[in-house]
């Protein structure tokens, strides 16, 4: 018979049930809001079946999920997410950072773990749609500098213990109160323990680029044992060369001098898809590219590469002398400088030229900080 074109995504069929229950605005600074368990009064939900493809999508009270105990993403790890901010500015005004990338990644990854496909612009206007219901409530404007963190979610919700492709998805969109972010900088800069050869993040051909949940779980041993020995992120390795991947769930940067005297900041490159294209990672690389390949007030200027590079390059630039500085980059906690890296039990140190940070990492970090609090307006900055 004829193919039949099951309904796409489709935001304008958004209906609206708000709260009676409306909850309170945990204050600053209280153990609330640093809980990570606070989430706005509202969520959006859409469901998606193989047979009917997308429903209307719903806006309606925050609250639990109905999931019967066979479901795919519980037995299967079925699942992807993003992780992106809600910013409410210098200006009074909410903004998105690139949300475009956020939504096109997700897709990205919902194609990787046989989730449906969907239309990237439209999961744009139901997070926009979340942000305007409950952005003014929760990011008041008396406190610009404050952000929501928000986490859109696919799984699958088939109940069936078969193991298949998804015939059933769930994907929702929910908002969470998170402490400020320079409260949270570690003095001396973050600590990094290289991982072993028996804990590998991504592997090529495996699905490191994607956001997939399953790429999380598995490094939480890791994770806890760095943790214990007073580390901040493990750093992951790859390979008989020990090539430098990425910090916890964050990208990694170094700037260093090369052998031959030119100041380059190098992060790991995309290709081998080991890597996740963060959002964070590319906009500090567009930015250096425009404002740090020609000399910056008092800073040299810069080479921007994106190559594979090894821990013992890194080991050599720091023995020499050409290591100049790090940091990781990713949305949860922004720029963060990196002070030492622990490679096999070798303490290497990491140059802070400013005291708490490089200064390549200061100036990119604050003209980060400014487009995504609008104090320097650009086209990154989505305004709700
Ligand atoms: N790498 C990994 C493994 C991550 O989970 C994240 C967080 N999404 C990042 C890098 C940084 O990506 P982004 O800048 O988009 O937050």
């Amino acid at each position: 018979g004829t193919p039949v074109t099951l309904p796409e995504l489709d935001a304008s069929l958004l209906t609206t049930t708000l709260t009676p229950n409306p909850r309170s605005v945990p204050a600053p600074g209280s153990p609330e809001e640093a809980s990570q368990k606070v989430c706005t009064d509202h969520m959006i939900q859409a469901r998606w079946t193989a047979t009917s493809g997308w429903n209307a999508p719903s806006l309606q009270p925050y609250g639990p999920l109905s999931l019967m105990p066979t479901a795919s993403v519980l037995h299967y790890a079925t699942e992807c997410f993003e992780g992106m901010k809600l910013y409410r500015g210098y200006d009074g005004k909410l903004r998105l950072f690139r949300p475009q990338l956020n939504c096109n990644r997700m897709l990205v990854s919902t194609n990787r773990i046989a989730l449906p496909a969907f239309p990237p612009a439209e999961l744009l206007k139901l997070i926009v749609k979340l942000c305007a219901t409950d952005g003014p409530k929760w990011l008041p404007k008396d406190r610009p500098g404050s952000f929501l963190y928000i986490r859109p979610t696919m799984i699958a919700s088939d109940s069936a213990l078969g193991v298949q492709r998804p015939k059933e998805a769930l994907l929702f969109v929910i908002m969470a109160c998170f402490p400020p972010m320079d409260g949270s900088a570690t003095p001396g800069g973050m600590k990094l323990l290289a991982s072993r050869d028996d804990m590998i993040r991504a592997w090529p051909g495996g699905f490191g680029y994607a956001k997939v949940g399953a790429n999380y779980g598995p490094s939480l041993v890791a994770q806890g044992e760095a943790r214990a020995q007073g580390f901040d992120q493990i750093l992951w390795l790859f390979g008989d060369h020990c090539s430098v991947t990425e910090a916890g769930a964050s990208n990694f940067f170094v700037v260093w001098k090369t052998k031959e005297g030119k100041t380059q900041l190098v992060t790991a490159p995309l290709g081998e898809r080991i890597i996740l294209d963060g959002v964070t990672r590319r906009s500090v690389l567009e930015l250096s590219r425009t404002r740090l390949e020609k000399r910056c007030g008092e800073l040299a200027p810069i080479e921007v590469v994106e190559r594979k590079f090894d821990m013992f390059e890194i080991e050599e630039a720091v023995r020499e002398g050409r290591m100049i500085e790090s940091f990781a980059a990713g949305t949860a906690f922004f720029i963060a400088p990196v002070g030492l890296i622990n490679f096999r039990g070798k303490e290497l140190k990491i140059p802070m030229s400013e005291g708490d940070a490089g200064a390549y990492t200061k100036v990119i970090k604050n003209w980060l900080k400014n487009i995504m609090w609008g104090k320097e307006q650009h086209e990154w900055g989505y305004v709700i």
